[in-house]
Order: C-alpha cells, then structure tokens, then sequence
C-alpha cells in the first residue's frame, strides 16, 4: 500500500502483509538452494535447544547422523558439474524421505549432510542411517542409468553437558572411520 492507512482494517492488512514478508525471508533464509533442505546454521540451533533440554532434563535422548557422498569428486568428474548438482538434489530427497514432522535434514554443506533425531536413541539412529544407506545406493538417475551413488554415515549421541561442536565432531570421526573402512557404511561413535 501506497498511501497511510486511513482505518484501523488498513493497518491491520499492512501489518499482516509485512508478518508474512518476514515469514518467507526467514524460510527463504533457512533453505538450502539446492536440495531445498534445511541448512546449516538451522540444524545447529535446534541441535543446540535439543542438548540444552537434555542436560536440563536428561530422559529424552536425541542423535544425528552425519552423511558425507562417497567419491562425490570422481562423480563430478564423470557426469559435470550440473550432474553432480542433480546427483545431491536426488540424494537429499532420499534423506527426505523417511522423517518424522521433528527431524531435521539438512546440508552442512558441498556433498555433506545432516540428520538431527529428537528422541532417538543411538541404536535407532544406526537403523535408520542403515535404511537410508541402502536406499542412496539403489538410487536410478534417469539422465545417466548406470551410475550409482553410495554414502558413509556417522551416528553420534546426546550427552550430558555436549555441546554442538563435540556432538558433531563425534559424528563426523565415526563417519570418517566407515570412510577408512571402505565406506558405503555406517559406524557409530564409541
Ligand atoms: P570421499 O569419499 O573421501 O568423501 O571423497 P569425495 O570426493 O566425496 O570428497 P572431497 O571432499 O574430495 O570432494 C567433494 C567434492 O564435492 C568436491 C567439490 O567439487 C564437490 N562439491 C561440493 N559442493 C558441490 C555442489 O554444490 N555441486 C557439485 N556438483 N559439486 C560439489
Ligand atoms: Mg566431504
Ligand atoms: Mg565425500
């Protein structure tokens, strides 16, 4: 609107209007471009209120996982960059794809993710990351049929008086150690 508001129901709409401006910069501001998933920064503050609550209340548990693409590098390398591109949109959607309304799936970044478990335990989180192994590796890209895609996933859970940095970085040494194993595995912080 132009004009100043000239009645009561005016000021109303402008503000609603403006409420719902922010409302959509703010998504905009927390989705990832690409994979439209969540990002970083998003992740690291509910991750951050999760820990909080369970060093204050100790009884819900929460984990994540850590997901890095397999010879993501050779990928690009294969089927270009806008492939590669394509390669993580079709990644991210399978991550997507098995979350209760709570979780959070976001890009940490390049060819990383990660999924943040409220109420999931460590052995839950393994499962779930063993289910999501095998749905990456059965991926079919429609543009190139015969290539395939596999990940290595870290599990890492809550403790008492974690902070994000230390849950993040247990999660990222057990996904490194299914790396060095060979990777297309999960491996599960001590
Ligand atoms: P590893 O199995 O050890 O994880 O090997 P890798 O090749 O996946 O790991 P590396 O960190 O060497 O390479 C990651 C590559 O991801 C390099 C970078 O060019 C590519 N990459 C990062 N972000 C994007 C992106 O947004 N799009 C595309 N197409 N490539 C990306
Ligand atoms: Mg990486
Ligand atoms: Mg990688």
């Amino acid at each position: 609107m132009e004009h100043d508001p000239q009645t009561l129901e005016e000021a109303r709409e402008i503000i609603a209007e403006q409420r719902r401006e922010i409302e959509e910069l703010r998504r905009k501001a927390l989705t990832d471009d690409l994979t439209k998933l969540s990002v970083r920064a998003y992740a690291k503050a509910r991750l951050e209120e999760l820990l909080s609550e369970f060093s204050r209340y100790g009884q819900r548990s929460a984990s994540i996982i850590f997901v890095d693409v397999d010879h993501f590098k050779e990928i690009n390398d294969e089927v270009g960059h806008n492939g590669g591109d394509e390669v993580l949109r079709q990644v991210a959607q399978v991550l997507r794809s098995k979350v209760r309304p709570s979780d959070v799936v976001a890009r940490w970044g390049g060819e990383e993710f990660v999924l943040v478990l409220p109420g999931a335990t460590s052995e839950q989180a393994e499962v779930r990351a063993e289910v999501l192994r095998e749905l990456l590796k059965n991926i079919h890209f429609g543009f190139n049929p015969d290539l395939r895609v596999t990940a290595s996933f870290g599990v890492a859970s809550a403790r008492k008086g974690d902070t994000v940095d230390r849950i993040v970085g247990r999660a990222d040494t057990a996904m490194y150690s299914a790396k060095q194993a060979g990777r297309n595995r999960v491996c599960v912080a001590e």
